[in-house]
C-alpha cells in the first residue's frame, strides 16, 4: 500500500514538474483565450473548446517523441549579450546566417516556431481543414503561453546556475496552481488584428526576458524569510500529500513579483486570441461551420495515443522546465 502510494508520488512530481506552464496554466490559457474571439469563430470554437483545452500540452507530451521538440519551447535570450538582444537577427535566414541554424537550435527558438505554427494555421483555415484547425490552434496556443514565460527566456531556466532548483515549476505551476483560481483574473479584452505578428511575439519573448532577473533575485530574497521548513511542506495535491513549496512561501513569493505570474497569464491569452484571430483574418476570414464536433482521422487518434503513452512513460528527449 505505502509503496504504491510512493510510487504515485514519484510519477506525481516527475510528470508534473516537467512541463512549461504546467498542464494547469496552458489548459486555463487556451480555455479563455476562446471567448476573446468574435462570434463568427466563436461558433466553430467554442463547440470544440474541450478539445482545444485538452490539447494545449500536446507539445510538452511530444518532448517524450521527438528529440527535435524541446527547443521550440524556449529560447534562452541572455546567450546573445543584454537586452534587447539587438544583436541577434529577428529574421530566422538572417540569424540563421550569422550563428548558423545548429547554434540557434541548441538555445532555443520558439519565436520563430510560433511564425511557423502562425504560417500552417493560416492554411488551415484557408483550407478549411478543420482537425487541423483545432490541432495547430491548440499547439500555437502552447508555444505562444511558454514565450510569455520570464524562465523560458534565460538559459538559467530552472535556476541550476543559482542553487535555486525548482524555481521553474514554482513559478508557472505551483502559483498558478494554488492561487489561480481564487486570486486571478483573466478578463482580457478582445482579439485583436495582429499587422506584424513577428514583433508582436519579439516583444513577448523580450518582455519575459526583461522579468527573468526579477524572478530570479525575488526567489532568493523570499527565501531568506523562510526556513527550509517552512519553504517546503507536505500538502495536498490532486489528493495526494506531496513535498512542495509550502502555501505559505508560494503566497509571499507572488506578492513580491507584485501579480506578475498572474499578468503573463493573462498576457498570453490575449496573444494567443489574437493569433489565432490573425491567422483566420490572413486567409480571408472563411464561413466556420458551427454544428457538431470535429471528426479526426485514425491517423490523428493513433498520434494522440502515442503522445499520451510516451508521455506517461516518462523518458523525455532533452531538457525539461522543471527538474
Ligand atoms: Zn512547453
Amino acid at each position: 500500500m505505502y509503496k504504491q502510494i510512493l510510487i504515485s508520488l514519484c510519477l506525481l512530481l516527475h510528470n508534473s514538474s516537467a512541463f512549461c506552464w504546467g498542464f494547469y496554466g496552458h489548459k486555463q490559457i487556451n480555455h479563455h483565450a476562446v471567448f476573446l474571439l468574435p462570434p463568427a469563430m466563436m461558433v466553430f470554437y467554442k463547440p470544440n473548446i474541450d478539445f482545444i483545452t485538452e490539447h494545449a500540452v500536446d507539445p510538452d507530451k511530444r518532448r517524450y517523441v521527438v528529440k527535435e521538440e524541446g527547443a521550440r519551447h524556449y529560447i534562452d535570450l541572455n546567450r546573445y549579450g543584454a537586452y534587447p538582444f539587438s544583436g541577434l537577427p529577428r529574421n530566422w535566414n538572417e540569424a540563421a546566417e550569422k550563428f548558423g541554424e545548429d547554434s540557434l537550435k541548441a538555445h532555443g527558438i520558439v519565436p520563430w516556431w510560433i511564425h511557423i505554427m502562425l504560417q500552417r494555421l493560416t492554411n488551415a483555415f484557408r483550407e478549411k481543414n478543420y482537425p487541423a484547425i483545432l490541432k495547430l490552434s491548440a499547439e500555437i496556443g502552447h508555444y505562444v503561453a511558454d514565450a510569455h514565460v520570464p524562465l523560458h527566456a534565460h538559459s538559467n531556466y530552472n535556476g541550476q546556475q543559482t542553487n535555486q532548483h525548482g524555481i521553474h515549476g514554482l513559478w508557472e505551476s505551483r502559483i498558478p496552481e494554488l492561487l489561480a483560481a481564487t486570486h486571478f483574473d483573466y478578463l482580457a479584452g478582445k482579439a485583436e488584428y495582429i499587422s506584424n505578428p513577428q514583433k508582436f511575439v519579439w516583444q513577448s519573448v523580450l518582455e519575459s526576458a526583461a522579468a527573468a532577473d526579477t524572478v530570479l533575485e525575488l526567489e532568493k530574497t523570499v527565501s531568506l524569510q523562510f526556513s527550509p521548513d517552512l519553504k517546503y511542506a507536505f500538502e495536498e495535491r490532486n489528493g495526494l500529500l506531496v513535498r512542495q513549496y509550502s502555501s505559505a512561501f508560494t503566497t509571499a513569493y507572488n506578492e513580491a513579483m507584485k501579480g506578475m505570474v498572474e499578468r503573463r497569464m493573462r498576457q498570453s491569452i490575449f496573444a494567443v486570441a489574437c493569433l489565432w484571430y490573425t491567422a483566420w483574418v490572413n486567409a480571408g476570414q472563411p464561413v466556420l461551420e458551427s454544428a457538431g464536433s470535429v471528426h479526426f482521422s485514425e491517423e490523428d487518434i493513433k498520434i494522440f495515443g502515442e503522445l499520451d503513452k510516451n508521455w506517461k512513460a516518462g523518458d523525455i528527449q532533452d531538457r525539461t522546465c522543471g527538474n
